[in-house]
């Protein structure tokens, strides 16, 4: 069974459908890549994914965790699957060691010196091992947002979502944060990227999904897609991104 199973989901705001029958799925130790256009409905599905927007048909299994509005199943769903935004909303009065370790000490119930370590290791994976005690606004925005990503990482996650986490980025950061997204992917994490980062998509993530208006438009090998798109939709669409 894939790690992340997308059957049939519709999503609307009001009487406006923005997801119109979604169909898609992770293998474990899989990348896929989401692009579209602004508005095509990529957020809301990655938001989908983890409960934090409900649908209204269909069925979302992630984690082994089937999506409900079931509260308590919620948050266990959510200690397998972390999400990371474009926006790193670090506290910015709590160091990066106790920005890491809130959600593992609360809701995983660890106890200081295992915390502690799990910190450690976490600064580590992301390069910022050096940064343990400082606090978020001595940091660039490529380091914050790596504390951000390395913050899921200490939950011990089974997938990992981002949405355009390098988007809000100078170009010179965006390479710290997509190194750190490629090593993770490397070291087998199962990861579902929304990026406008279209050579990384190519590079790193087995599978590109395109959306558009709120459906698959394409998918496929990332190789394929971004090579030779099958639909005037992905080929304008990759032509005026890059
Ligand atoms: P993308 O991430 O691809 O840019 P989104 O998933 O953010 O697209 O948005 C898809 C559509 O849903 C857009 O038309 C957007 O305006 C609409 N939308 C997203 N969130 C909300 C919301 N909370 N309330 C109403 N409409 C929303
Ligand atoms: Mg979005």
């Amino acid at each position: 069974m894939p790690e992340v199973v997308v059957d049939g989901v519709h999503k609307s705001f009001g009487v406006v459908e923005v997801l119109k029958g979604i169909t898609m799925s992770v293998e474990r130790g899989e990348v896929t890549a989401l692009i579209g256009r602004s508005g095509s409905g990529k957020s809301t599905l990655l938001r989908c994914m983890n409960g934090l927007e409900s649908i209204q048909k269909g069925a979302i299994t992630i984690a082994g965790h089937a999506v409900t509005a079931d509260k308590a199943k919620l948050r266990r769903l959510r200690t397998d699957v972390g999400i990371v935004f474009q926006s790193y909303n670090l506290f910015p009065h709590l160091s990066v060691a106790d920005n890491i370790t809130l959600a593992p000490r609360i809701v995983k119930k660890m106890g200081r010196g295992e915390a502690r370590t799990v910190a450690e290791e976490v600064l580590a994976l992301v390069g910022l091992s050096d940064k343990f005690g400082a606090y978020p606004d001595q940091l660039s925005g490529g380091q914050q947002q790596r504390v951000a990503i390395a913050r899921s990482l200490a939950m011990r996650p089974k997938v990992m979502l981002f949405d355009e986490v390098t988007s809000a980025l100078d170009p010179e950061l965006t390479g710290e944060v997509l190194a750190v997204m490629e090593r993770l992917a490397r070291d087998g994490m199962t990861m579902l990227l929304v990026t406008h980062e279209m050579g990384f998509a190519r590079r790193v993530a087995s599978t590109t999904v395109f959306m558009h208006r709120g459906r698959i438009h394409e998918s496929g090998p990332s190789r394929d897609l971004f090579d030779a798109p099958r639909t005037p939709e992905m080929a304008q669409f990759i032509r005026s991104d890059i």
